[in-house]
Protein backbone atom coordinates (compact mmCIF):
# COMPACT_ATOMS: atom_id res chain seq x y z
CA UNK A 1 0.00 0.00 0.00
CA UNK A 2 1.00 4.10 -0.26
CA UNK A 3 0.63 6.52 1.96
CA UNK A 4 0.76 10.18 1.83
CA UNK A 5 1.94 11.31 5.28
CA UNK A 6 1.79 15.07 5.89
CA UNK A 7 4.10 17.34 8.10
CA UNK A 8 6.97 14.39 7.62
CA UNK A 9 9.85 16.98 9.94
CA UNK A 10 7.61 16.25 12.69
CA UNK A 11 8.25 14.42 16.04
CA UNK A 12 5.03 12.23 16.17
CA UNK A 13 5.20 12.15 11.99
CA UNK A 14 8.96 10.95 12.49
CA UNK A 15 7.43 7.44 14.35
CA UNK A 16 4.38 7.08 12.16
CA UNK A 17 7.07 7.34 8.98
CA UNK A 18 9.31 4.64 10.98
CA UNK A 19 5.63 2.42 11.52
CA UNK A 20 4.74 2.57 8.20
CA UNK A 21 7.92 1.31 6.84
CA UNK A 22 7.90 -1.52 9.11
CA UNK A 23 4.58 -2.71 8.21
CA UNK A 24 5.56 -2.20 4.18
CA UNK A 25 4.18 0.43 3.52
CA UNK A 26 5.50 2.90 0.21
CA UNK A 27 5.59 6.81 2.59
CA UNK A 28 5.23 9.86 0.53
CA UNK A 29 5.88 12.81 2.94
CA UNK A 30 5.11 16.32 2.78
CA UNK A 31 7.79 19.10 3.98
CA UNK A 32 8.00 22.32 2.82
CA UNK A 33 11.53 22.44 1.30
CA UNK A 34 13.41 20.53 -0.11
CA UNK A 35 16.19 20.40 2.44
CA UNK A 36 13.63 18.94 4.91
CA UNK A 37 12.51 16.48 2.58
CA UNK A 38 16.12 15.17 1.81
CA UNK A 39 16.95 14.98 5.54
CA UNK A 40 13.81 12.83 6.28
CA UNK A 41 15.02 10.57 3.23
CA UNK A 42 18.77 10.96 4.53
CA UNK A 43 17.75 9.71 8.24
CA UNK A 44 16.47 6.24 6.83
CA UNK A 45 18.40 2.87 6.47
CA UNK A 46 19.69 2.60 3.37
CA UNK A 47 17.25 -0.88 3.03
CA UNK A 48 13.78 1.17 3.57
CA UNK A 49 15.12 4.33 1.76
CA UNK A 50 13.54 3.37 -1.68
CA UNK A 51 10.19 3.14 0.23
CA UNK A 52 10.14 6.86 1.10
CA UNK A 53 9.89 10.14 -0.94
CA UNK A 54 9.19 13.56 -0.36
CA UNK A 55 6.66 16.15 -1.87
CA UNK A 56 6.47 19.93 -1.29
CA UNK A 57 3.65 21.39 -0.22
CA UNK A 58 3.92 25.35 0.64
CA UNK A 59 1.16 27.16 2.85
CA UNK A 60 -1.87 24.83 3.70
CA UNK A 61 -3.94 27.99 3.56
CA UNK A 62 -3.38 28.23 -0.19
CA UNK A 63 -7.05 26.59 -2.43
CA UNK A 64 -5.56 23.88 -3.88
CA UNK A 65 -2.29 23.62 -1.65
CA UNK A 66 -2.78 19.50 -1.26
CA UNK A 67 -3.83 19.10 -5.13
CA UNK A 68 -0.58 17.73 -6.81
CA UNK A 69 0.41 16.24 -3.84
CA UNK A 70 -2.38 13.58 -3.73
CA UNK A 71 -2.17 12.76 -7.52
CA UNK A 72 0.68 10.29 -8.04
CA UNK A 73 1.15 6.97 -10.02
CA UNK A 74 0.35 4.38 -8.16
CA UNK A 75 -2.22 6.33 -6.13
CA UNK A 76 -2.28 6.54 -2.38
CA UNK A 77 -4.46 4.13 -0.14
CA UNK A 78 -4.43 6.14 2.31
CA UNK A 79 -3.53 9.49 3.74
CA UNK A 80 -2.43 10.67 7.26
CA UNK A 81 -3.03 13.77 8.27
CA UNK A 82 -0.05 15.36 11.31
CA UNK A 83 1.03 18.45 10.32
CA UNK A 84 -0.53 21.53 12.32
CA UNK A 85 1.04 23.84 14.47
CA UNK A 86 1.92 23.16 17.80
CA UNK A 87 3.39 25.43 20.44
CA UNK A 88 2.04 27.86 22.71
CA UNK A 89 3.18 31.57 21.52
CA UNK A 90 1.28 32.94 18.52
CA UNK A 91 1.92 36.25 17.28
CA UNK A 92 -1.36 36.11 15.68
CA UNK A 93 -3.22 33.74 16.75
CA UNK A 94 -5.44 33.64 13.55
CA UNK A 95 -2.82 33.63 11.45
CA UNK A 96 -0.24 31.35 13.00
CA UNK A 97 -2.19 28.47 14.74
CA UNK A 98 -6.33 27.96 13.55
CA UNK A 99 -5.43 29.18 9.86
CA UNK A 100 -3.45 26.64 8.97
CA UNK A 101 -4.79 23.78 11.38
CA UNK A 102 -8.25 24.43 9.89
CA UNK A 103 -7.29 24.50 6.56
CA UNK A 104 -4.72 22.39 6.57
CA UNK A 105 -7.16 18.99 7.36
CA UNK A 106 -9.95 20.86 5.26
CA UNK A 107 -7.84 21.40 2.16
CA UNK A 108 -6.47 17.81 2.10
CA UNK A 109 -10.09 16.50 2.35
CA UNK A 110 -11.35 18.74 -0.55
CA UNK A 111 -7.93 17.33 -2.80
CA UNK A 112 -8.60 13.74 -1.93
CA UNK A 113 -12.43 14.05 -2.65
CA UNK A 114 -11.24 15.53 -5.80
CA UNK A 115 -8.44 14.15 -7.33
CA UNK A 116 -7.57 11.00 -5.53
CA UNK A 117 -10.41 8.26 -5.52
CA UNK A 118 -8.09 5.52 -4.72
CA UNK A 119 -7.70 6.55 -1.03
CA UNK A 120 -9.35 4.35 1.06
CA UNK A 121 -9.23 6.24 4.61
CA UNK A 122 -7.77 9.16 5.99
CA UNK A 123 -6.41 9.41 9.72
CA UNK A 124 -6.01 12.72 11.27
CA UNK A 125 -3.84 13.27 14.09
CA UNK A 126 -6.01 15.53 16.23
CA UNK A 127 -5.57 15.54 19.79
CA UNK A 128 -6.95 14.87 23.81
CA UNK A 129 -7.22 18.69 23.45
CA UNK A 130 -10.14 18.55 21.21
CA UNK A 131 -11.49 15.75 24.47
CA UNK A 132 -10.77 17.72 27.15
CA UNK A 133 -12.86 20.17 28.41
CA UNK A 134 -11.31 22.02 31.12
CA UNK A 135 -12.41 23.58 33.74
CA UNK A 136 -15.83 20.93 33.88
CA UNK A 137 -14.03 17.88 34.05
CA UNK A 138 -16.03 14.90 34.09
CA UNK A 139 -14.88 12.06 36.35
CA UNK A 140 -13.87 9.72 33.35
CA UNK A 141 -12.85 11.35 29.83
CA UNK A 142 -13.45 9.48 26.86
CA UNK A 143 -13.98 9.61 23.03
CA UNK A 144 -17.40 10.63 23.93
CA UNK A 145 -16.33 14.12 25.33
CA UNK A 146 -16.04 17.10 23.07
CA UNK A 147 -14.11 20.41 24.06
CA UNK A 148 -15.90 23.02 23.94
CA UNK A 149 -13.86 26.40 23.13
CA UNK A 150 -15.57 29.75 22.08
CA UNK A 151 -14.47 31.51 18.72
CA UNK A 152 -13.38 34.70 21.46
CA UNK A 153 -11.67 32.36 23.79
CA UNK A 154 -9.42 30.49 20.49
CA UNK A 155 -8.18 34.05 19.99
CA UNK A 156 -6.51 34.11 23.51
CA UNK A 157 -2.87 32.66 23.32
CA UNK A 158 -3.38 30.24 26.08
CA UNK A 159 -6.72 28.92 24.22
CA UNK A 160 -5.71 28.71 20.58
CA UNK A 161 -4.07 25.58 19.98
CA UNK A 162 -7.02 23.60 21.96
CA UNK A 163 -9.16 25.34 20.09
CA UNK A 164 -7.39 24.59 16.17
CA UNK A 165 -7.03 21.30 17.67
CA UNK A 166 -11.16 21.20 18.12
CA UNK A 167 -12.14 22.84 15.31
CA UNK A 168 -9.87 21.25 12.70
CA UNK A 169 -11.13 17.70 14.01
CA UNK A 170 -15.11 19.24 14.01
CA UNK A 171 -14.17 20.43 10.32
CA UNK A 172 -12.74 16.49 9.34
CA UNK A 173 -16.14 15.34 10.71
CA UNK A 174 -18.21 17.57 8.96
CA UNK A 175 -16.85 17.24 5.72
CA UNK A 176 -17.12 13.67 5.79
CA UNK A 177 -20.82 14.35 6.61
CA UNK A 178 -21.69 16.69 4.10
CA UNK A 179 -19.47 14.80 0.79
CA UNK A 180 -20.57 11.78 -0.37
CA UNK A 181 -17.82 9.65 -0.73
CA UNK A 182 -15.52 6.47 -0.80
CA UNK A 183 -13.26 6.65 2.08
CA UNK A 184 -13.60 7.06 5.67
CA UNK A 185 -12.27 9.22 8.67
CA UNK A 186 -10.61 8.24 11.55
CA UNK A 187 -8.83 10.55 14.42
CA UNK A 188 -6.52 9.96 17.18
CA UNK A 189 -6.52 11.98 20.12
CA UNK A 190 -3.44 11.59 21.84
CA UNK A 191 -2.67 12.84 25.15
CA UNK A 192 0.80 14.72 25.99
CA UNK A 193 3.79 12.73 23.88
CA UNK A 194 7.02 11.63 24.97
CA UNK A 195 9.49 9.69 23.26
CA UNK A 196 12.52 9.71 21.30
CA UNK A 197 13.32 12.36 19.16
CA UNK A 198 13.34 12.49 15.41
CA UNK A 199 16.46 11.52 13.99
CA UNK A 200 16.03 14.12 11.31
CA UNK A 201 16.16 17.03 13.99
CA UNK A 202 18.69 19.63 12.72
CA UNK A 203 18.41 21.28 16.93
CA UNK A 204 17.41 20.66 20.26
CA UNK A 205 16.05 24.17 19.85
CA UNK A 206 13.34 23.22 17.67
CA UNK A 207 12.61 20.19 19.42
CA UNK A 208 8.63 19.53 19.60
CA UNK A 209 6.45 21.26 22.50
CA UNK A 210 5.95 18.16 24.46
CA UNK A 211 9.18 16.91 24.70
CA UNK A 212 10.70 20.21 26.18
CA UNK A 213 10.25 19.32 29.41
CA UNK A 214 12.01 16.36 29.85
CA UNK A 215 14.91 18.53 27.52
CA UNK A 216 14.73 21.39 30.04
CA UNK A 217 15.82 19.05 32.71
CA UNK A 218 18.62 17.28 31.00
CA UNK A 219 20.06 20.69 30.07
CA UNK A 220 19.67 21.63 33.81
CA UNK A 221 17.17 24.28 33.13
CA UNK A 222 14.59 22.85 36.31
CA UNK A 223 17.57 22.83 38.31
CA UNK A 224 16.68 25.50 40.50
CA UNK A 225 13.46 23.99 41.18
CA UNK A 226 10.91 21.58 39.10
CA UNK A 227 8.42 23.79 36.88
CA UNK A 228 5.17 23.31 37.73
CA UNK A 229 3.22 20.77 35.89
CA UNK A 230 -0.15 21.66 34.88
CA UNK A 231 -2.29 21.64 32.96
CA UNK A 232 -1.80 18.44 31.43
CA UNK A 233 -1.04 15.51 33.85
CA UNK A 234 -1.68 12.88 31.44
CA UNK A 235 1.36 10.87 28.65
CA UNK A 236 1.69 8.51 26.04
CA UNK A 237 4.50 7.26 24.34
CA UNK A 238 5.35 8.02 20.44
CA UNK A 239 5.65 4.57 19.46
CA UNK A 240 2.07 3.99 20.53
CA UNK A 241 0.36 7.05 19.29
CA UNK A 242 2.48 5.90 15.86
CA UNK A 243 1.22 2.60 15.67
CA UNK A 244 -2.15 3.76 16.96
CA UNK A 245 -2.13 6.18 13.31
CA UNK A 246 -1.51 2.76 11.53
CA UNK A 247 -3.55 0.37 13.11
CA UNK A 248 -6.52 3.25 12.46
CA UNK A 249 -5.16 3.28 8.53
CA UNK A 250 -6.16 -0.12 8.35
CA UNK A 251 -8.61 -1.74 10.67
CA UNK A 252 -11.95 -2.15 9.41
CA UNK A 253 -13.64 -1.43 12.89
CA UNK A 254 -11.58 1.94 12.98
CA UNK A 255 -13.59 3.07 10.48
CA UNK A 256 -15.59 6.49 11.48
CA UNK A 257 -13.93 6.35 15.10
CA UNK A 258 -12.01 8.46 17.27
CA UNK A 259 -9.42 7.36 19.80
CA UNK A 260 -8.69 8.78 23.08
CA UNK A 261 -5.01 7.65 22.93
CA UNK A 262 -3.50 7.99 26.37
CA UNK A 263 -0.63 5.64 28.39
CA UNK A 264 -0.86 7.06 31.62
CA UNK A 265 -0.55 9.84 34.38
CA UNK A 266 2.73 11.78 34.87
CA UNK A 267 3.78 15.10 37.14
CA UNK A 268 7.29 16.85 36.66
CA UNK A 269 8.49 15.07 39.91
CA UNK A 270 8.17 11.38 38.52
CA UNK A 271 9.84 13.06 35.37
CA UNK A 272 13.00 14.29 37.40
CA UNK A 273 13.07 11.12 39.77
CA UNK A 274 12.99 8.62 36.98
CA UNK A 275 15.73 10.65 35.47
CA UNK A 276 17.45 11.01 38.76
CA UNK A 277 17.34 7.18 39.47
CA UNK A 278 18.31 6.12 35.97
CA UNK A 279 20.92 8.89 35.06
CA UNK A 280 23.30 9.32 37.98
CA UNK A 281 25.58 11.10 35.59
CA UNK A 282 22.92 13.79 35.30
CA UNK A 283 22.84 14.71 39.03
CA UNK A 284 24.44 18.06 38.71
CA UNK A 285 21.38 19.04 35.92
CA UNK A 286 18.54 18.01 38.31
CA UNK A 287 16.37 19.88 40.66
CA UNK A 288 17.63 19.22 44.44
CA UNK A 289 16.52 15.69 45.36
CA UNK A 290 14.32 16.85 48.17
CA UNK A 291 11.84 18.23 45.41
CA UNK A 292 10.94 14.80 44.22
CA UNK A 293 8.59 13.73 47.17
CA UNK A 294 6.74 17.30 46.52
CA UNK A 295 4.88 15.45 43.85
CA UNK A 296 2.44 18.10 42.33
CA UNK A 297 0.15 15.42 40.47
CA UNK A 298 -3.23 16.84 41.87
CA UNK A 299 -5.01 14.04 44.00
CA UNK A 300 -8.44 14.92 42.56
CA UNK A 301 -7.44 14.27 38.88
CA UNK A 302 -9.71 13.25 36.53
CA UNK A 303 -9.65 9.19 34.75
CA UNK A 304 -9.33 8.50 31.85
CA UNK A 305 -10.67 5.74 29.57
CA UNK A 306 -8.89 4.19 27.09
CA UNK A 307 -10.14 0.93 26.40
CA UNK A 308 -11.15 1.87 22.62
CA UNK A 309 -7.76 1.76 21.15
CA UNK A 310 -7.01 -1.14 23.23
CA UNK A 311 -10.00 -3.41 21.83
CA UNK A 312 -9.64 -1.79 18.36
CA UNK A 313 -6.37 -0.58 17.54
CA UNK A 314 -4.83 -3.42 20.05
CA UNK A 315 -2.28 -1.04 21.62
CA UNK A 316 -0.36 -2.19 24.80
CA UNK A 317 0.65 0.97 26.38
CA UNK A 318 4.17 1.97 27.25
CA UNK A 319 5.31 2.72 31.17
CA UNK A 320 6.24 6.31 32.05
CA UNK A 321 9.96 4.77 32.84
CA UNK A 322 10.56 3.37 29.60
CA UNK A 323 9.17 6.70 27.81
CA UNK A 324 11.19 8.93 29.85
CA UNK A 325 14.47 6.78 29.54
CA UNK A 326 14.24 6.71 25.85
CA UNK A 327 13.68 9.95 25.40
CA UNK A 328 16.61 11.06 28.01
CA UNK A 329 18.82 8.91 25.63
CA UNK A 330 17.62 10.08 22.82
CA UNK A 331 18.55 13.41 23.99
CA UNK A 332 21.99 12.40 25.28
CA UNK A 333 22.96 10.88 22.05
CA UNK A 334 21.65 13.76 19.80
CA UNK A 335 24.01 15.91 22.09
CA UNK A 336 27.25 13.67 21.91
CA UNK A 337 27.04 13.53 17.92
CA UNK A 338 26.69 17.49 17.92
P1 LIG B 1 6.01 19.04 15.72
O1 LIG B 1 6.13 20.47 16.05
O2 LIG B 1 7.21 18.18 15.87
O3 LIG B 1 5.45 18.85 14.24
C1 LIG B 1 4.56 19.71 13.65
C2 LIG B 1 4.53 19.43 12.16
O4 LIG B 1 3.54 20.26 11.55
C3 LIG B 1 5.86 19.75 11.48
O5 LIG B 1 6.06 18.83 10.44
C4 LIG B 1 5.61 21.14 10.91
O6 LIG B 1 6.38 21.43 9.76
C5 LIG B 1 4.15 21.03 10.53
N1 LIG B 1 3.53 22.36 10.49
C6 LIG B 1 3.29 23.19 11.52
N2 LIG B 1 2.73 24.33 11.10
C7 LIG B 1 2.61 24.21 9.76
C8 LIG B 1 2.11 25.05 8.74
N3 LIG B 1 1.63 26.26 9.02
N4 LIG B 1 2.15 24.60 7.48
C9 LIG B 1 2.67 23.40 7.19
N5 LIG B 1 3.16 22.55 8.10
C10 LIG B 1 3.12 22.96 9.37
O7 LIG B 1 4.82 18.51 16.62
P2 LIG B 1 4.23 17.09 16.96
O8 LIG B 1 4.85 16.02 16.16
O9 LIG B 1 4.21 16.98 18.42
O10 LIG B 1 2.72 17.30 16.47
C11 LIG B 1 2.20 16.69 15.30
C12 LIG B 1 0.71 16.64 15.40
O11 LIG B 1 0.32 15.94 16.58
C13 LIG B 1 0.01 18.00 15.47
O12 LIG B 1 -1.17 17.91 14.73
C14 LIG B 1 -0.30 18.13 16.96
O13 LIG B 1 -1.41 18.95 17.17
C15 LIG B 1 -0.62 16.69 17.30
N6 LIG B 1 -0.51 16.35 18.71
C16 LIG B 1 0.69 16.43 19.38
C17 LIG B 1 0.77 16.08 20.71
C18 LIG B 1 2.05 16.13 21.47
O14 LIG B 1 2.02 16.08 22.70
N7 LIG B 1 3.19 16.20 20.81
C19 LIG B 1 -0.41 15.67 21.47
C20 LIG B 1 -1.62 15.60 20.67
C21 LIG B 1 -1.64 15.92 19.35
P3 LIG B 1 7.76 22.30 9.83
O15 LIG B 1 8.81 21.40 10.41
O16 LIG B 1 8.02 22.67 8.42
O17 LIG B 1 7.48 23.48 10.71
Amino acid sequence: GKVLLTGGTGFIASHVLDCLLDHGFDVVVTVRSHEKGQRIVNSIDEALRQHVSFAIVGDFVKEGAFDEAVMTDPPFDYVVHTASPYQMHWEDPQRDCLDPAIKGISGILTSIYRHAPAVKRVVFTSSSAAILNPPNHPKVYDESSWCRVTQEEAMDPVHTYRASKTYAEQCAWDFHKSHPHDFSIATINNTYTFGPIPRSLDSLDRLNTSNHRIRDLVQGGMRGGVAPTAPVFTFVDVRDVALAHVRAMTAPEAAGKRFYVVGGFFSNHRLAGIVRRRFPQLEGQLPPAEEDAKDDFPADHWAFDNSRSKEVLGLQYTELEKSVVDTVESILAFEAAG
